[in-house]
């Protein structure tokens, strides 16, 4: 068979070991395999010349043919730009460029035939092209009108002359060798069933389309394939997983969860944490192992929740544990669930990286012996040492903290897995979910408790800060505490942290009459621990603080965040630690605090926060501005989304399309040995071989 991963690149025609070299480091371009799915990034409409006349803004990109007739040059250092008058007989447009100013003057000539590409905008009453593509009309041979494709390529590239143009010349090399058609990576009944032009049509068309329909075809067809093969890929484990393990089942619903429903549940449960605790408490009857993802927005009540599963476990005879990101957090997280199980017979205990020694000692012996029910702690739990007599259910709280590496060593605890819970309150838009955590079931919260009401979120501007100074004593006169918080990003952090000293010595002075606590990653624990009480206990009024705390920490009589340089941080962040407010009755607040001069995108982010507390509106805006690779969690996860084609943002719709194509392979064919589907798995095992991450996701 014709196999092009095998042919090495740097034989074909025009390439040699120099160029070779480069598509290797630049583009991890290797084989012609890897050259023909090296995909165009935009096409140009090279079948139609447009006249100056007939052209407006809002047109895409589009192609015009005529003579520069002079340059000029406008502004000084970082604001020079260049604009060339070009016309074709019928009008003038300005082509500009802000960059490559003395390269466009040398190169392009006065009163010479040019053939023209870009965007049109309309700028100052004028119509412009900035950076526009430039060609000498000889260049352009009659055959390569139709869709030009367009390829990325990096500065080095560029400058050894190995561009657009280059790769392309390269690509209608390869693509003339396809004559013989490749073998077929979609199974025939797929390919009829959903109308999918075949692999070899497919890419031939999304480097050289004839028009525009085919390439709509090619990229349906490659699009479908590229999200096809991750569904199945992630169901696939899932199912097997199924099959390999059992699950502890957990046949009743004992006294200790129904004395702690009758006694000391402090409310009435949402009717949201009801329907997530009857699918919590179906999969753990079931004798199947639990994987669950539980998402609600923060404030939603998981803790309660992670709290009457764990005591679903103890009334079946085994121990659960609870497992947070941060210190801080699973120190709360003891502190609620020992308040809460006041009276009953439940021993609960933490352990952390700061609990040594005897008290050590003695929880790890509680926990052979079985006389610890309910272990909270941080990362120091999955710790080899750490060994249960018998462990049922984890529940993982705030799972983007929490790499798929660290969920698999829980596994190993036990020869049986235990049931697991994973809490999130980072909204992940539910087509990221599913691709990430396929092999996760989800439950949502989404719904707040009672008598919240929704957070004001104002845009403030630094000069204005005594007015948000008299705001925050009015709050303060009436009761309330105040967070202010800082940005912490790491190659800056000295500087971060001077700006968080002098806030905090500037804050000390503007509210004398008040106790200011301090917080930050580098103090030492027991420290911000004592820190961190005196604001949880109400003491200190205001608590300056970097990012540490924007990880689940619960003070309800908290009515104000303050988020200073809020340019700095990202939506989900924002959403995050605007959370932390809104957690009693009272009206809160979350002042952003940024200077005058803001980018396009800041404003954007400023607009969302300001207009919504939606946390999954604000995840889907944020995957939209941001792409998926930046999400916060998916870097944590070891999935690294390296798609060529499809678009997690945009093609959410297809994506659940083909997960439930693949769904249906996968249930009809649970062994996977049914021959119209052969193509499928041998495809499948040739992914997982080639692509690391993918086993990461399971
Ligand atoms: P998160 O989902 O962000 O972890 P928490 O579990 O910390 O939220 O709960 C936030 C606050 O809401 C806590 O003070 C908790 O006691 C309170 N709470 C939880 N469930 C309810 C409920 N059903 N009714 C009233 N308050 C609740
Ligand atoms: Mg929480």
């Amino acid at each position: 068979m014709f196999d092009l991963s095998t042919r090495d690149i740097k034989y074909l025609t025009g390439v040699g070991p120099q160029r070779a070299s480069m598509l290797n480091k630049e583009l991890g371009i290797f084989s012609l395999h890897d050259l023909l799915y090296y995909f165009p990034y935009k096409y140009v409409d090279r079948s139609h010349i447009y006249v100056v006349r007939e052209i407006d803004g809002n047109m895409p990109y589009i192609q015009l043919k005529g003579e520069i007739l002079s340059f000029e040059t406008f502004g000084e250092g970082r604001g020079r730009r260049l604009v060339a008058h070009f016309s074709d007989g019928t009008g003038i447009v300005d082509l500009v460029w802000f960059q490559g100013i003395k390269y466009v003057t040398n190169k392009y000539k006065l009163h010479k035939e040019y053939l023209i590409f870009g965007k049109p905008t309309v700028f100052g009453g004028r119509i412009n092209l900035a950076h526009p593509d430039i060609d000498e009309t000889t260049d352009v041979k009659p055959t390569t009108m139709g869709l030009q494709p367009y390829y990325n390529t990096t500065e080095k590239m560029k400058r050894s002359f190995l561009n657009s143009h280059a790769i392309e010349k390269m690509m209608q090399t390869v693509v003339g060798q396809l004559k013989e058609p490749l073998p077929e990576t979609l199974s025939p009944t797929i390919l009829a069933e959903h109308h999918l032009m075949p692999l070899t049509e497919a890419l031939i068309n999304i480097h050289f389309p004839t028009n525009p329909d085919l390439l709509r075809r090619a990229q349906y067809r490659l699009k479908f394939e590229e999200l096809f093969y991750i569904q199945l890929n992630i169901l696939r484990y899932a199912k097997d997983r199924q099959r390999k393990y059992r699950g502890y089942l957990f046949r009743t619903v004992g006294d200790i969860f129904n004395t702690f429903y009758s006694q000391n549940l402090p409310f009435e449960l949402t009717g949201a944490q009801k329907r997530v605790l009857r699918e919590i408490r179906n999969d753990v009857g079931s004798g199947r192992q639990m994987n669950r993802l539980l998402q609600g927005d923060v404030g939603s009540g998981k803790t309660l929740v992670a709290l009457m599963s764990m005591l679903m476990a103890l009334d079946n005879g085994y121990q659960a544990c609870l497992m947070a990101p941060t210190e801080i957090l699973a120190n709360q997280h003891y502190e609620t669930i020992s308040g809460l199980l006041h009276g009953m017979n439940v021993r609960v205990e933490l352990l952390t990286g700061s609990v040594k020694g005897k008290k050590r000692e003695a929880i790890l012996k509680g926990l052979l012996t079985k006389e610890v029910h309910i272990l909270i702690g941080t990362h120091a739990v999955i710790e080899d040492t750490v060994n249960f007599s018998s462990l049922g259910l984890v529940v993982i709280d705030e799972q983007h903290r929490f790499g798929v590496a660290q969920r698999a060593r829980l596994w190993n605890k036990n020869i049986q897995p235990p049931h697991v819970l994973v809490m999130t309150a980072t909204p992940i838009p539910r087509t990221l979910a599913m691709t990430l955590y396929g092999d996760l079931d989800v439950s949502v919260i989404d719904e707040l408790p009672p008598g919240r009401k929704p957070i004001v979120t104002q845009h403030q501007y630094e000069a204005r800060r005594k007015t948000l100074y008299g705001f925050i004593r009015k709050e303060i006169a009436i009761g309330r505490q105040v967070y202010i918080v800082y940005p912490l990003i790491k190659e800056s952090e000295k500087i971060d942290l001077n700006n968080l000293e002098e806030g905090y010595l500037h804050i000390t002075e503007e509210f004398p009459d008040c106790r200011v606590v301090k917080v930050h990653g580098k103090m030492k624990v027991a420290e911000k621990d004592a820190q961190m009480q005196l604001f949880v206990s109400g003491e200190a009024q205001i608590l300056v603080a970097t990012t540490v705390i924007e990880v689940g920490v619960n003070v309800p009589n908290a009515s104000v965040m303050v988020i200073e340089n809020a340019e700095r941080f990202g939506l989900s962040q924002l959403h995050q630690l605007r959370g932390r407010v809104g957690r009693g009755a009272d009206q809160s607040y979350c002042i952003l605090v940024t200077g005058f001069k803001l980018g396009e995108e800041t404003r954007k982010r400023l607009e969302i926060m300001t207009r919504t507390n939606d946390g999954f509106e604000i995840a889907e805006a944020d995957l939209k501005m941001r792409g998926p690779g930046d999400l916060e969690g998916t870097q944590q996860c070891g999935v690294a989304f390296d798609l060529k084609i499809a678009d997690i943002a945009r093609d959410g719709q297809l994506l659940q399309y083909v997960r439930g194509i693949a769904q249906k392979v996968v249930d009809t064919d649970p062994t996977s040995t049914l021959p119209e589907n052969e193509v499928l798995w041998r495809q499948l095992k040739a992914l997982r071989k080639s692509n690391i991450n993918w086993a990461a996701i399971s």
